[in-house]
């Protein structure tokens, strides 16, 4: 399956590479939401946040947390958005797992989307839908 994610790793397509070690590589995003909006990428292929391996995520999160406080820094960005689409209804366009980091300036833009109020009692509702879940997937957790 063509990925354009790999083939930026693997020099068949042009990017403007801002870091690079063993697991990692970073680029600037072609359609920056502010200019120096930066995408971390791990070197292997996974799809999505939840197929990257434990091991893997430490490194690419250490690397994203590096390099957002170098963006912020360099760009003297007032904050930033560190972002992660995943799957269609998220956003999500390239299905090689990454983070967004977006340098933000104050009074740029808002990102905020419409908030929910939950109806009476249902809070606790969605909290044991998704508590229910926990003990089933506990092994992924301590695995
Ligand atoms: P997402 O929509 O969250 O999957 O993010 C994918 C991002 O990759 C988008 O913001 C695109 O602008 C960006 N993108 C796609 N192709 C390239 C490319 N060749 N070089 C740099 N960024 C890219
Ligand atoms: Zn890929």
């Amino acid at each position: 399956m063509e990925c354009i994610f790999c083939n930026i790793i693997d020099h068949k397509a042009e990017a403007e590479i801002i870091f690079e070690d063993e697991h990692v590589l970073s680029f600037l995003d072609i359609q920056p939401v502010n200019y120096g909006h930066v995408l971390v990428i791990p070197k292997t292929h996974y799809d999505n946040f939840l197929t990257v391996p434990k091991d893997e995520l430490g490194k690419l999160i250490h690397a994203t947390q590096f390099l957002a406080g170098v963006v912020k820094r360099s760009l003297n960005a007032d904050g930033f958005n560190v972002i992660s689409n995943n799957g269609n209804p998220a956003g999500q366009s390239v299905y090689h797992f990454h983070f967004h980091i977006i340098p933000r300036f104050n009074n740029d833009f808002t990102l905020k989307p419409k908030t929910k109020i939950y109806g009476s009692g249902t809070m606790p509702e969605y909290g044991n839908q998704i508590r229910s879940f926990i003990s089933k997937y506990k092994d992924i957790y301590n695995g």
